[in-house]
Formats: structure tokens, sequence, C-alpha cells
């Protein structure tokens, strides 16, 4: 399996690696028979070559280099509906039933809900790889996600870690940083979908979340600034339930309908490109008419972990 975020693709291919450089990908793996490749895009061949098969994919969709993966494996793979969506799950055949309860079951769901809220799917299909290793983390990559066994156990107790990948195809995959430093726009509306999930599916709200983690972020030190991390706590949680919390105060400031409109319109405008916070905060105050200028300094630019607003 391979997973390059943020840098760790120009190990296995030629490619200008930042996320800012979006490429189309024709990809071709070889492979002895018994193994199933999977990579981004769509299958569009397989041919035999000396007793084993050889898969050939093409991606259309504009892709930075660290969203290219391949995945190799001994698996099944199911083909599932996904509203208009196709989509597929690939895993070893001993976790039928975990990964049968916890994705099948509960991603189409999933995708409703977040088409609702975030706007169409930005890409041609979705696919769920599940390996047979334990993983440390899930992983997106453009059209796909990759989760450990460990990831699925029957009991929906990864549902945070499904909804997440799930929205990063349209919150990092389709709308993408210009540079790492604006990592939040994926983490933190990657986060905060898991809340949407969350609400949408009866568990605890957005409100309650947001109430739960601000009073754990307050017992860490404040010393991440979440316009600009550095390289080191790019992938800090801290960034992650921050950001989360940013578009919490920004949902109860404008309420849910402006809210709701600006992350579809957000979706929309910027689908396939790539972004900056400052193109956000242009965003919200074109769509809204209003200067949330100071939220955003509270937030983003300054380390001390500001009051959560009430709704
Ligand atoms: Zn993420």
């Amino acid at each position: 399996m391979v997973a390059s975020q943020p840098t760790g693709s120009a190990t296995w291919f030629p490619c200008n690696d930042t996320p800012a450089h979006r490429s189309r990908y024709r990809i071709q793996v070889r492979a002895e028979k018994e193994y199933r490749v999977v990579t981004n895009g769509v299958r569009t061949g397989q041919s035999s070559q000396g007793g084993d098969r050889v898969w050939r994919f093409q991606q259309d969709v504009p892709t930075a280099s660290y969203l290219a993966t391949v995945q190799v494996g001994r698996y099944v793979e199911d083909e599932i509906e996904l509203g208009s969506v196709p989509g597929s799950v690939c895993y070893p055949a001993r976790l039928s039933r975990r990964v049968k309860a916890d994705v099948h079951r509960r991603l189409p769901r999933m995708m409703d809900a977040f088409v609702a809220a975030f706007g169409p799917y930005p890409l041609p299909r979705y696919t769920v790889v599940v390996t047979e290793d334990e993983l440390e983390i899930p992983i997106e990559a453009q059209g796909m996600a990759t989760f450990g066994a460990n990831h699925t156990l029957g009991d929906q107790s990864s549902d945070r870690l499904i909804a997440h990948e799930l929205a990063h195809q349209w919150f990092g995959n389709s709308v993408g940083v210009q540079e790492w430093r604006h990592i939040w726009l994926n983490e933190g509306f990657a986060c905060y979908a898991e809340w949407i999930w969350s609400e949408a599916c009866g568990g605890l709200s957005a409100a309650e979340l947001a109430a739960r983690y601000h009073a754990r972020l307050a017992t860490l030190p404040q010393d991440v600034l979440l316009s600009d991390p550095g390289p080191a706590d790019m992938f800090d949680d801290r960034v992650y339930k921050r950001g989360a919390l940013t578009l919490h105060a920004l949902r109860i400031e404008l309420g849910d309908e402006a809210f709701f409109d600006l992350l579809r319109s957000w979706t929309q405008r910027y689908r396939h490109a790539v972004v900056t916070t400052a193109d956000l905060e242009t965003h919200v105050a074109e769509r809204t008419g209003r200067d949330i200028t100071p939220l955003f300094d509270v937030w983003l630019r300054a380390l001390p972990l500001p009051a959560l607003p009430v709704g």
C-alpha cells in the first residue's frame, strides 16, 4: 500500500510534489493473479502478461501528487451505490462481517448527509479499501480512502473516521490547499464533518461536540497558530479540533441557513481548484455581506483559545 501525505509521492513516481500542482494520471500495475489492484480513477482495462494480470486506471480529475495511491491485496471487491455515486469496497474476506456493518451499511447515508450539507460529490466514484494490516490512521486519496483492519470493528465506533475521510473528497481533494500552511482548510472542515454526521445520525450535536472539544483544548498548550501551524504541527490534533471549532463559531455567527449555503457555495466556487485562508475570508464576506474578520483574527491568527460562542 502507498500513502504519501504530505510529501512521500516523490519516493514512488516522479512528480512536482506540492499540493498546488495537480495532474491527471494514468496508472498501470502488474500483479500476480490472486491480488487485486486498486488505485485512483476509473478502471479502463485489464490484460494478462506472463501469467500475471495488468491493471489499468485513468484519473481525469486534476489530482495533487499526495493524493495518488496504489493498493494491492488479496481483496474481495463489492460494488455499492452511494446515491447517484458509484462506489466500491475492497477488503480481505475474513473482515467481511465487520466491514459490511460499518461501511456498506453506513456509507450511503453518510453520502446523502454530506451531499445535502456540502453540495454535489466532486469525483466520479468513491472506493474504500480496508487493508489486511492494522494502520495507525486512515488516510484519504483522490476518490478513495484507506482504512486499517483495526478501523472497522463492526460496531459503528469507526463512524467518525469514515465520515472524516469521505469529507476530504470535498475539502482537500476537490477544494485543495495552495500551500500546506492552510491545512486547517482540509482538516478543520473534515473534523467538522464528523460532527455534522454525528448530528445527522442522531448522535451528539455539533454544539455538544464543540463544547466537549473546546473544554479539552482549554487544558492543552495554546502554541499552535491555526493560520500557519508549521511542518511539525500541521497534523497535530489541535489543528483539527480548533479548525472545527472555528467553523462552529462561524455557524453560530451566521446561523444554519447562511452557514450551510456558505459551505456549498465554497465547494462549488473552488471545485478542483486550490485555495488559501484569505480566499475563504473573501468568500465569506462576498457571500454573506458580513465582515467576519474579527472572528477569523481570534481563531486563526492569535494563539489563545477564544471563548466558544453560544447559539
Ligand atoms: Zn484528515
